[in-house]
């Protein structure tokens, strides 16, 4: 079967067989947001939603992780239990897999294997959910995304309103589709009213600017006087980091008490201003103009000629959660037309 569905009335049941073979992650509501959680009971998973207030990034790159502990005496170091557990993250939207695909290659190169990262990665199967009603600030089809992408998914999801179209990704998908209970196959209809929904929600984004122009363009602005009067504004707070699906710098810190200690790994960002301050005390990015245009240069030029893409899959949380309305996809537009 290449395509299928799964009613959903029966997706309960659905999530609930996944649960018997590993752990189930997925989107669940926590206040008046949602947040990516492993789940404790099938009916918890809320499949009918936007997208998340934090990308799913966290389930693979946590906000903080102990390395190891140490104890100085005889210099002891012990690794915490490596806490990958098998299973599935359901739900993930396609411009939030696709930033998992785009992390893939950091967290795994030529010379640095992150196991911490990887192990994680690999003990979860992604199952994605496509995009029918796109938010106003989404702009993935400016990053070189779709409503319907399948990067980094192992299997795509699409609700076609009292069904889900399953589609397998990867063989691990397919695998996957050949174990999953309540599935059927898809008729002609469905694959009809799929694809319909997937080209009106395409309809619905408009590219704003264009990645590749926009890389050229902004080879070229480094000194231009603009930076001045975009940074104004910005606080400084890092925000647009902390929820952005795709920004993955750290910082290690020691924590050291009577002799024992933890080495413990957090995410840092490029808006601080202690990011890049020297034990000399020089700082090369010494005010908010150098780290708004760094925080935008890396993602739209220096990421697109180091590794052949931008470093933005357009999902918009910055631009929803910016406590002053900065808009990255105005920013670039503005280097866009330049
Ligand atoms: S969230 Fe907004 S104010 Fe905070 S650092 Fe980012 S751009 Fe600046
Ligand atoms: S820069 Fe903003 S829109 Fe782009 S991936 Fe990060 S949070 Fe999403």
């Amino acid at each position: 079967m290449d395509t299928g569905i799964i009613k959903k009335t029966n997706i309960k049941a659905v999530i609930e067989a996944l649960m018997q073979v590993g752990e189930v992650i997925a989107p669940v509501r926590k206040d008046d947001y949602l947040v990516f959680s492993p789940l404790s009971s099938a009916d918890a998973a809320c499949l009918d939603y936007a997208n998340s207030k934090l990308s799913p990034k966290g389930c693979f790159f946590p906000q903080t992780e102990v390395l190891f502990t140490y104890e100085k005496e005889g210099h002891k170091t012990f690794e915490p239990p490596r806490e990958a557990k098998p299973g599935f993250i359901v739900g993930i939207r396609p411009c939030d897999s696709r930033a998992l695909a785009l992390l893939d290659p950091i967290f795994d190169e030529r010379q640095y294997h992150d196991v911490y990262y990887l192990e994680k990665r690999k003990s979860k199967t992604v199952i994605g959910l496509a995009c029918n009603e796109p938010q106003s600030t989404c702009f993935c089809t400016s990053t070189g995304g779709n409503p319907s992408d399948t990067a980094g998914m192992d299997m795509l999801w699409q609700n076609l309103g009292d069904r889900y179209l399953v589609r397998p990704v990867t063989s691990r998908g397919r695998e996957l589709m050949a174990q999953l209970p309540h599935i059927e196959e898809a008729g002609q209809d469905d694959l009809a009213r799929a694809q319909e929904q997937g080209e009106k929600a395409l309809s619905k984004l408009p590219p704003v600017f264009s990645a590749d122009e926009v890389a050229d363009k902004l080879s070229s602005s480094f000194d231009d006087s603009l930076w001045q009067k975009i940074y104004e504004k910005c606080l400084g707070c890092a925000t647009c980091a902390f929820v952005c699906p795709t920004c993955h710098c750290f910082d290690i810190q020691d924590e050291n008490r009577s002799g024992q200690g933890r080495r413990v790994r957090l995410w840092d960002s490029c808006q601080f201003p202690l990011f890049t301050l020297h034990t000399s005390g020089h700082n090369p990015r010494p005010c908010g103009k150098e780290r708004v245009r760094q925080r935008v240069m890396h993602k739209f030029n220096y990421f697109k000629v180091n590794n052949g893409q931008v470093a933005c899959v357009g999902c918009g949380r910055c631009i929803r959660e910016c406590p002053v309305n900065m808009d990255i996809r105005q920013i670039v537009s503005a280097y866009s037309v330049k």
